[in-house]
């Protein structure tokens, strides 16, 4: 099918509105996905770059950032329901009291990992179509995004915070939205003057590399929300916690950005 920009961008905009209105329980919030997109795309090298661009052509879309959060709204389209209702699993993963993986590091696990594990050899896979590549980009930035959100890969019972009730700016809201992107909001920024901001802190230094790359960032998210006063005192957030976990999460957009750009440089040259 051709691509037709203006349907989507109205279907898209329809998705957004209604997602708004019933609160999304979903990853970063739009915010958080664009920025992480953007930061990966201003570090892709130029081949990876180039393949990139054509695949998002070949949908008519003409951004990572623009896609960036494209499988949250999946549900709230017609036309992608069922694809929504199929991947939903695949947003998160919910680990056991001690954040240490230990389902199967494939594409078969239905969760975060299985996600990216099965995405990524998608949009790496030559003899696909245009179409399922295209289709595998949007879920890989996505996810790289998702697993990087500590909520995504916590080790409470509480839908990643989304059942734990909190006080933020006088307001009610919960854990999850305030990561989503509530706290970075604070900062008062729109996405790509955010991403401009933590481009300009230079190179992220990530941490060492051991085992499966997939575990790893999950267990990394998992870790964060395990520290203590993550789960803030009173279910209140106040200028103190903002103070020391909005950089939190900046670094976990930043490492998000670095290695999606070098995922995308492995998969795509
Ligand atoms: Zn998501």
């Amino acid at each position: 099918m051709k691509p037709r920009p203006k349907r989507r961008a109205i279907a898209t905009l329809l998705a957004l509105a209604i997602t708004a209105a019933a609160g999304s329980v979903q990853a970063w919030g739009d915010i958080g996905h664009r920025i992480v997109a953007e930061l990966a795309w201003r570090q892709l090298d130029p081949a990876a770059k180039a393949e990139v661009q054509r695949l998002l052509a070949t949908d008519g879309d003409d951004s990572l950032a623009d896609i960036a959060s494209w499988p949250d709204h999946l549900r709230n389209d017609p036309e992608h329901e069922a694809l929504g209702k199929a991947t939903g699993p695949l947003h998160y993963i919910n680990f056991a009291t001690n954040c240490r993986y230990d389902g199967p590091a494939d594409a078969s696990a239905r969760n975060v990992v299985g996600g990216l594990e099965k995405y990524v050899a998608i949009l790496g896979d030559r003899h696909r179509s245009n179409a399922e590549r295209a289709e595998a980009l949007k879920f890989v930035v996505h996810f790289v995004g998702d697993v990087h959100q500590p909520l995504h890969a916590g080790n409470r019972d509480d839908k990643g915070g989304n059942d734990y009730q909190v006080q933020f700016g006088g307001k009610g809201t919960n854990l999850h939205r305030v990561w989503d992107s509530q706290m970075l909001y604070t900062a008062d920024l729109k996405w790509d003057a955010y991403a401009d901001k933590l481009a300009a802190e230079g190179p992220v230094k990530l941490p060492r590399a051991k085992g499966d790359a997939y575990v790893q960032w999950a267990e990394e998210s998992c870790s964060i929300v395990a520290r203590p006063g993550f789960y803030p005192n009173g279910h209140k957030i106040d200028d103190a916690y903002v103070a020391k976990y909005l950089p939190v999460a900046e670094t976990r957009l930043r490492e998000a950005g670095k290695r999606l750009a070098d995922l995308l440089d492995k998969t795509l040259d």
